[in-house]
Formats: C-alpha cells, sequence, structure tokens
C-alpha cells in the first residue's frame, strides 16, 4: 500500500486561517523586519516568499538587502537599532551568512522578545527547559503538521537524522516537550540504516539527495522529508520515493515542510507582537 501523502500546504492553510481569526481577536498589525546580505538565488527566493506571505496576511513587512561584503559590526548596528525600535516585532537575518560574519555574533545581538527564527541563546535556553519563548520555524512546522493529521507524538520512538542547531536539535527538543522517546542520529552515528528503522517516526533533515532508502524504514512508520536538494532543475528530499511502498505516511519535497518553515515564521512574528503588547503566552 502506498503511504498517505502528507500535505504542508494543506497544514500551512490552516495555520493561516488561524491567524486570520487570531489577528482579528487582537486588533495589532504584526511588523516583521528581514534583513538579506548578498545575492545567494536561494536566500533571495526564500526571502521573497516570507515577505510576499507576511504581506498577503496584512503584516507590515520590510525587507533590507545590503552588500555581502557589509561589515559585521555595520549589520551588527542595524540590528540594535531594530530592536529599539518599537514598530518592529520580529527581526529575521537571513541566513546562511557570509563568511568574514560571525554568525554567533549576530543570532546574540536580536532582541530574544523579536528572534522569530527562534535562534538566540535564551530562546534555544527556553525551549529545552520547557519554557515560553519563540522557537525555529521548521521544527516547529514539522510537529505542526503530524498533529495537523493525528499522528499521536507521546510515547512515540522518534529517530531525527541531522543534527543542526536549525532543524535536528530544536525539534528533538520539541519532540521530548511532547513526551516522544528521541534519538538525535548523524553523520557519525554507527549502523544509520538500523537506528532508522527503530522509529516510528523517522525525520530527515541532512541535504543528501534520496540518502533514506527504503530498507532503513519500519513497515508502517512516518516519515518526514525535511531536506532540500537541487539536482539540476529538480527539487529531490532526503528520502527515496520508494519509501513510499513502506511508509504509512510521507511528507512530499517540495509541497511537505517546505510550506510549514513560512507558515511557522507567520506565527512567530504574531507571538512576538503578541507577547511583547500583552506579555502573554500564545
Ligand atoms: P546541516 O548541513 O546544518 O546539517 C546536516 C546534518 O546532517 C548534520 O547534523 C550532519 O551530521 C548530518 N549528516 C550529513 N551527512 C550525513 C550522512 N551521510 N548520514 C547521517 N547524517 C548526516 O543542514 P540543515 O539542518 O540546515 O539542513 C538539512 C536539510 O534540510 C537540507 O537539505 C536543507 O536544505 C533542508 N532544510 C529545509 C528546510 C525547509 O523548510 N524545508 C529548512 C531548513 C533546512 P554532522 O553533525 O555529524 O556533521
Amino acid at each position: 500500500m502506498a503511504a498517505r501523502l502528507l500535505s504542508g500546504h494543506e497544514v500551512a492553510e490552516a495555520v493561516y486561517e488561524e491567524l486570520r481569526t487570531r489577528l482579528k481577536e487582537h486588533p495589532f498589525v504584526p511588523s516583521l523586519r528581514v534583513i538579506r546580505l548578498g545575492e545567494d538565488p536561494a536566500s533571495v527566493s526564500y526571502v521573497r516568499l516570507k515577505d510576499k506571505r507576511a504581506r498577503a496576511l496584512g503584516y507590515r513587512s520590510q525587507v533590507e538587502v545590503y552588500p555581502e561584503d557589509l561589515p559585521e559590526e555595520a549589520l551588527l548596528r542595524r540590528i540594535q537599532e531594530l530592536n529599539a525600535d518599537p514598530g518592529v516585532d520580529g527581526i529575521l537575518v537571513q541566513l546562511p551568512l557570509p563568511r568574514h560574519i560571525r554568525t554567533e555574533r549576530v543570532l546574540e545581538a536580536i532582541d530574544p522578545l523579536k528572534d522569530v527564527d527562534g535562534f538566540h541563546p535564551l530562546n534555544v535556553g527556553r525551549l529545552w527547559s520547557g519554557g515560553e519563548g519563540l522557537f525555529p520555524c521548521t521544527p516547529l512546522g514539522v510537529v505542526r503538521l503530524l498533529k495537523h493529521y493525528g499522528v499521536e507524538l507521546k510515547g512515540k520512538e522518534v529517530v531525527i537524522v541531522g543534527r543542526s542547531n536549525i532543524v535536528g536539535k530544536p525539534l528533538a527538543a520539541l519532540f521530548l516537550r511532547e513526551d516522544a522517546t528521541v534519538t538525535l542520529a548523524h553523520s557519525r552515528t554507527q549502523n544509520l540504516p538500523e537506528v532508522a528503522r527503530r522509529a516510528e517516526i523517522l525525520v530527515v533533515a541532512v541535504g543528501r539527495p534520496h540518502l533514506v532508502q527504503k530498507e532503513w524504514v519500519r513497515p508502517g512508520a512516518i516519515v518526514v522529508d525535511v531536506g532540500v536538494n537541487r539536482v539540476g532543475d529538480r527539487l529531490l528530499g532526503d528520502v527515496h520515493p520508494e519509501v513510499a511502498e513502506v511508509a504509512s505516511a510521507l511528507t512530499p519535497v517540495p509541497g511537505g515542510v517546505g510550506p510549514m518553515t513560512v507558515a511557522m515564521l507567520m506565527y512567530n512574528t504574531w507571538k512576538a507582537a503578541l507577547l511583547r503588547r500583552h506579555g502573554v503566552p500564545a
């Protein structure tokens, strides 16, 4: 039996519907400022998507584009100005940054209350300690997508392949908060196919086209493919399509986790705006 396809577009639409309702309940206009350095085509396209979606929801959205050789100090100064600007709710610096800029310094400069990407160490700490904060968009999107389709997370055996600060690690924290049992695998994991096969829910965030074969997947498992790999003019996931023969459900690439990332950025921007105005958790 072929796996059920879990559409990120469908769930993202449900998130937008919910946000439209919440915007009516709390009459404020969230504002998002995205900073981009240089002209990396993937970054240009991601930033455009975020800006377009924010505007479609009625947010105030502005993109600031700087040359690739902008000095680190100038970027940090600009972030300080935006931190102090009461008209800005969310600040996002599009990654990756040019090599001369220390990403850590930039992420730590953003006011944690405006940190809509959820990468500031204070938000990372709150995520792991179980507190309230702004958490990374792609992991939030994965959990939201699974919940939308009625997937029970409590007590489940979850294996995440990939341990980046952007996807794997924060996702492990979110699954723990949902009472799942989590294994975080990576490039040094021994017997990776065997480890992956333990999973009732397998999430792959590696960046290697079609790495995960059907032999890696426990029959009936739910598989979430975070990977986005440009191969020629095609976008391929980290999971081989033949996995659909053994999994019970699978996210497509494109159209799975990607749309959820943008949707959860819109949620975080709204949440940041709410927290700053009313100081209450969303
Ligand atoms: P990183 O390159 O930061 O991390 C990749 C992780 O995969 C690392 O932990 C690395 O291990 C691990 N890894 C690499 N090769 C292997 C291997 N052969 N076997 C097992 N593990 C391996 O990537 P990101 O987390 O930023 O992104 C991962 C993928 O997700 C990419 O394709 C990216 O484009 C996509 N992505 C998609 C998003 C979306 O919205 N759909 C958002 C963000 C990312 P180690 O730590 O040991 O080096």
